[in-house]
């Protein structure tokens, strides 16, 4: 049975996918958020997880060493852990890549797979968080990026304004609060979803959409 946490706790990458407008159901993330992890069951993934593992690790290897010949400083994914503790709920999450250069900074996500606005959102997430949380960091400035295998994506600071801190922290504000939100299921988002059916009984069982036929058009 699914054991309460001591109080709410968040990983970023649960936010992002609500942040951008890609997926409406917020009970899931408001249940992780009140739930230890590993109390509850959860829907295996068909992700192949140590052959990304194995393909993320060499990208990472091979930015790093690029941006330290650039005389960049850089500190890896083990270094770049943080808990942005607010007076709802804590915040968590972990940048691939964190590099300094003469008072700037930039903040790296290395991605093996389809490019994603949710990317995006994670970066500015860390963009908010980091500069707040680890100390080596305060009063820096940072610059995002998502490195794709065939391209990368800029975010400038200036992302990170009054109205995504806003979205943001309203939506902490909603996964923290003791009344869960409304159930959304549908086929699409219960797909992407690792709830099972004993948390979430209102789970849609397949990813079937509806037909129908008109003489309209
Ligand atoms: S299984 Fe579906 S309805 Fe249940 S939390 Fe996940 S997305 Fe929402």
């Amino acid at each position: 049975m699914a054991r309460k946490r001591q109080s709410p706790y968040i990983w970023t990458t649960w936010l992002t996918r609500l942040l951008v407008g890609e997926h409406s159901c917020e009970w899931g993330a408001w249940f992780k958020t009140h739930h230890e992890s590993n109390s509850y069951e959860k829907i295996p993934g068909s992700f192949d997880l140590t052959a990304w593992q194995v393909e993320h690790t060499t990208r990472v290897k091979e930015i790093r060493e690029k941006l330290e010949v650039e005389g960049k400083t850089v500190f890896l994914e083990s270094q770049n852990g943080f808990v942005l503790r607010g007076a709802t709920a804590a915040l968590g999450g972990r940048p691939d890549l964190i590099s300094t250069f003469e008072g700037n900074g930039i903040i790296i996500d290395i991605k093996t797979g389809k490019p994603s606005p949710t990317h995006h959102v994670q970066v500015m997430v860390y963009m908010y968080a980091v500069p707040k949380v680890l100390q080596q960091y305060r009063g820096i400035e940072f610059d995002g990026r998502v490195i794709y295998s065939n391209h990368e994506v800029s975010i400038p600071a200036s992302a990170v304004d009054e109205k995504f801190i806003s979205n943001l922290s309203s939506l902490i504000r909603r996964l923290s609060s003791t009344t869960p939100p409304r159930k959304i299921s549908n086929p699409v988002e219960c797909g992407f979803c690792d709830i099972t059916a004993n948390d979430c009984p209102e789970r849609a069982a397949d990813a079937i959409l509806q037909e129908g036929e008109t003489g309209d058009f």
